[in-house]
């Protein structure tokens, strides 16, 4: 699978892939992450991508052009399944959302800035928005990081241990049962009996029951959504 990122701050989205599992994904050619910086597709000399907002008002707004010459020619590169832009108003990621990003080939990520994209762009060139939530971050740097990680650890591969990414939180739209490992006892607090009993049906039957447990208690909402 391959991501490409458009942003102005690419220094930024250096950190978040370049090591652990994401560097791992990359390494084994399991995802290939692009970053693009934006800037130089602006045709003002000093690179500014953003102007003022028609009709007034606080706030920068990004520019159609250098976007529209970034994006066009990214596609004349390779055709992309969803062009996204990052927008709190966009549909809130979830991992339903994740796993069906993570079966595609080519994903575009744009990310915004200031008061976000002139608007014709999310009309014209974006075929779908995310929020990673609802607040308001200075960029979508991270949010599109939050994304591709979410995405990309989905892979068939990338996980050593491919149950690992089954058994966690709204895979099976549950939330995770509580984990423990060594030492037994720490200051008297202990490792539930059940876990050392060497007994693995009822080791699952165990964690099935803390995993609704847990889900009723602290997100009732998952129960009833189907
Ligand atoms: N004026 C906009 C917010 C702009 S924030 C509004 O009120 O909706 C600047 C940029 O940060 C956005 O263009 C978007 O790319 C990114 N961003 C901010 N919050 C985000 C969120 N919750 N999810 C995804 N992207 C977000």
């Amino acid at each position: 699978m391959r991501i490409d990122i458009i942003t102005i701050l690419p220094k930024l989205l250096e950190g978040p892939f370049s090591d652990s599992i994401m560097k791992r994904a990359q390494e084994r050619g399991l995802a290939e992450i692009v970053i693009h910086d934006l800037r130089p597709y602006s045709e003002d000399k000093h690179g500014r991508v953003d102007d003022y907002a028609y009709g007034g008002g606080a706030g920068m707004v990004m520019r159609i052009e250098p976007i529209y010459g970034c994006i066009t020619s990214l596609k004349a590169e390779r055709d992309y399944d969803e062009v996204i832009y990052m927008s709190p108003d966009g549909e809130l990621l979830d991992q339903g959302a994740s796993n069906r990003l993570s079966s595609l080939q080519n994903l575009l990520i744009l990310c915004g800035h200031y008061k976000g994209v002139d608007e014709r762009i999310r009309e014209h060139l974006i075929t779908k928005e995310i929020s990673i939530g609802d607040y308001v971050l200075s960029g979508g740097e991270l949010a599109a990081a939050v994304l591709t990680d979410s995405i990309v650890r989905l892979i068939p591969g990338v996980l050593n241990d491919e149950t690992s990414a089954l058994s966690d939180s709204f895979q099976d739209g549950l939330l995770s049962p509580p984990v423990y490992t060594r030492p037994e006892e720490f200051k008297g607090w202990r490792v539930p009996g059940i876990l050392l009993s060497g007994h693995g049906q009822r080791i699952e039957d165990w964690r099935h029951e803390q995993a609704l447990l847990r889900t009723s208690e602290r997100r009732p909402g998952l129960l009833d959504s189907d």
